[in-house]
């Protein structure tokens, strides 16, 4: 069976191996497997033909059967269109071609009865289609009755006639040729439990369905397979590591208790509370501990790692939190920093600028195990950072390392794998989250701490910016301070500096000096420049605080309570959200604007809609994979996990949940999965290893 389905697609007749190249190149199909899993993206109804007489504008595609009166050349220039009047005896319309109008016109025939296919769209009370597919009527059409698959293609495809149309006849071949091949791939309990779709059926329905029904049962049968396909791998990664691996026991509580009666600065939330417990469960069980921690912008998660650093550090171990970019290193080493002066333990800092000094103190440090604490970036990773012992890694994601970076920190521990805790900057939805981290334990904090007032959140056009300054001063003279920030995209750095620093000069003229203050911090300052100017914002030395991104993670200062966004319709939900997140951090009531111009896409017009709407990041996070599809949020390191087929994660949670609870259901009868009735499975799963062998390989 393998073998058929290896085998090079130039062997399937009417391919050759010009188009199988270009088949390669355009769309990474190698192999008849390859071809026969290119799905369509969607089917066109041919299941009917319409009256014309019952057409309305809000249909989508239709078929229309009837003959074309006449052709008529109309229009000059540019404007300048074919049309065919078309009717069918209830009615009228009007089929019409912009391009290719003169080559058209030559190979349509009046008299003739034809098929049409299109959207049609309502001009006064007149229908018409621009470009509609054509076919001259033949038994086979007319017998109507089916549903034509659309599969994807390129222009480059196109040139050389390899459409959808032909890709479809070229499945229709492969299909038939593959029919003694295909095997099925689920085992005959699921396939009766779960009432699916046999492979063979399914795969026969996917590219040519009878009708919208059996279309949707393979669709089901397809998602459920590659969704249970994936948890099973998860859940069993999880099951061999806890059965495998050992963890330290850290059972001793007494500098927690220490630090809980003498330095919590404030009583923790029921959910910060929860976790806690959940954490230090994992840590005295023996077992390592592998868990996701989520929890909104400000819910508090940064002294929820801490606590559970001191379960590690109060038997002895140490700690480290690796961070994806210097910035947010620096932030959680202040934050750390904070608490950690209280308990007199010593903590530091290490990422790609420290110099070469102080990181031989800091490897020296960790080796004697001085060192408590140690933050810092990819840096952590290097082979010269040496503990005595790792008790925890926590690891603050925003989605940015990979599975195989997280397990390089596994091996900073040669006795045991430290404890790992990975943190989300911002929310992940579900789907996502059990797909991406399917392999951890996950606890939430869903609980914001007291006396949070909700930030006001309002969208204003840069044409009414007088507004907005008069609002600032208003908030100045009450006292709190404000952030404006600047887009910074990697691509286009150099003008991105300029509008930064065109808005800086702007803002000082329209907050003048000796009144109003103004901080400008950017990438391109040394890290003391840096510094600099955040201390002075922060000792409240200066009122606004223009800025680049980097204040997305910046210091946090809870007396500024405006966070203002230039060009908001270039930043994602994600990073809107996140920015957003700095304020609302004190007692005033806070603030945020989104600044844009008048033009707006669709897109980035639900962007700001949604923002406004609503502070919840469990919903920005869901309209986020709903604008951007999966790929996007989690970035190439991780594609080879979210490369799905059929599924679409931010539409099939449902099934989701169905494929874990099966492939849960089934790992707890037969964890090994020996059992007889399970041998495809063991099968399928062991196949799916090495393509992640090779995967990580390459990454
Ligand atoms: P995030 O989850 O976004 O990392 P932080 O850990 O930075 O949030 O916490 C945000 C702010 O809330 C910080 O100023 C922190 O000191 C404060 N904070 C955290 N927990 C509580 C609590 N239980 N009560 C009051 N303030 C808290
Ligand atoms: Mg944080």
């Amino acid at each position: 069976m393998a073998g058929f389905f290896s085998t090079p697609i130039e062997y399937l007749r009417g391919i050759g191996p010009q188009k199988a190249d270009l088949l390669k190149k355009e769309l990474q199909l190698f192999t008849y497997g390859d071809l026969i899993q290119h799905y369509p993206f969607r089917h066109e109804d041919r299941t009917r033909f319409y009256p014309i007489a019952q057409l309305n504008d809000q249909m989508p595609y239709v078929q229309l059967k009837g003959r074309i009166r006449s052709l008529e050349m109309v229009g000059e220039g540019k404007k300048k269109r074919l049309v065919a009047y078309f009717s069918d005896g209830t009615g009228e319309i009007e089929l019409v071609w912009f391009a290719k109008a003169a080559w058209v016109a030559k190979s349509l025939r009046s008299g003739t009865d034809y098929v049409a296919f299109g959207k049609p769209s309502k001009f006064g009370q007149k229908y018409s289609i621009a470009h509609p597919e054509l076919e001259v009527l033949t038994d086979y059409n007319n017998a109507g009755g089916y549903l034509q698959p659309v599969y994807h293609t390129t222009e480059k495809l196109k040139r050389k006639f390899i459409d959808s149309k032909a890709i479809s006849k070229i499945q229709e071949q492969l299909l038939k040729l593959a029919a003694d091949y295909i095997h099925e791939t689920l085992p005959q309990h699921l396939l009766e439990q779960y009432r699916l779709m046999g492979k063979k059926e399914a795969l026969q329905g996917i590219h040519f369905p009878k009708d919208h029904e059996w279309l949707a049962k393979a669709l089901f049968r397809l998602k459920f397979e590659e969704l249970f396909y994936i948890q099973l791998r998860l859940l069993k990664l999880k099951l061999g590591r806890t059965e495998k691996y050992k963890g330290q026991v850290f059972d001793n509580p007494e500098l927690l208790t220490r630090f809980y009666k003498d330095h919590l600065p404030f009583d923790l939330t029921g959910a910060q509370k929860r976790v806690v417990k959940e954490i230090y469960a994992d840590v005295r069980s023996g077992k390592q501990m592998n868990r996701l921690l989520q929890g909104d912008v400000g819910s508090g998660k940064t002294i929820v790692a801490f606590i559970s650093m001191l379960l590690a550090i109060g038997c002895g171990a140490q700690a480290a939190l690796m961070a994806p970019t210097e910035i947010l290193a620096t932030q959680h080493y202040h934050g750390l920093k904070e608490f950690a002066k209280k308990l007199g333990l010593n903590i530091a800092l290490l990422t790609g600028s420290t110099k070469q000094k102080a990181r031989r103190q800091i490897h020296e440090a960790l080796e004697s195990g001085v060192l408590h604490i140690l933050v810092g970036t990819h840096a952590l990773l290097e082979d010269p950072v040496q503990f005595k012992n790792l008790g925890l890694a926590v690891i603050d994601e925003q989605h940015r390392f990979g599975v195989a970076q997280r397990a390089r920190l596994w091996n900073k521990n040669e006795l045991y794998p430290p404890h790992i805790l990975v943190m989300t900057a911002t929310p992940i939805p579900r789907t996502l989250a059990m797909t991406l981290y399917g392999d951890l334990d996950v606890s939430v904090i869903d609980e914001l701490p007291a006396g949070r007032k909700p930030i006001q959140t309002v969208h204003r056009y840069d044409a009414h910016r007088l507004r907005v300054f008069g609002f600032m001063k208003e908030q100045i003279k009450e006292g709190r301070q404000i952030y404006i920030v600047y887009p910074l995209i990697e691509e286009s750095e150099k003008l991105d500096l300029k509008d930064l620093t065109d808005g800086y000069e702007s803002i000082c003229r329209a907050f003048p000096q000796p009144e109003y203050q103004v901080s400008i911090v950017h990438g391109r300052q040394k890290p003391e420049e840096k510094e600099y100017e955040m201390q002075r914002f922060l000792k409240k030395q200066t009122q606004i605080m223009v800025a680049t991104t980097v204040i997305e993670v910046g210091v946090n200062v809870p007396n500024a309570s405006v966070m203002i966004i230039e060009n908001a319709e270039r930043f994602g939900l994600a990073q809107l959200h996140q920015l957003r997140g700095r304020v609302g951090r004190g007692a005033a009531q806070s603030y945020c604007i989104l600044m844009t111009d008048f033009k707006l896409s669709k897109e980035a017009r639900i962007r700001i809609d949604t923002m406004v709407r609503t502070n919840n990041g469990f919903e920005i996070a869901d309209m986020d994979l709903r604008l951007r599809g999966p790929g996007d949020i989690t970035g190439t390191q991780q594609s080879g996990i979210t490369d799905l087929l059929v599924s679409d994660l931010s539409k099939d949670s449902k099934i989701l949940q169905v494929a874990r609870d099966a492939a849960s259901a089934l790992l707890e009868e037969d964890p090994l999965l020996e059992l007889t009735q399970n041998k495809d499975v063991k099968r399928q799963v062991e196949a799916q290893t090495q393509d992640v062998l090779n995967w990580s390989r390459i990454s």
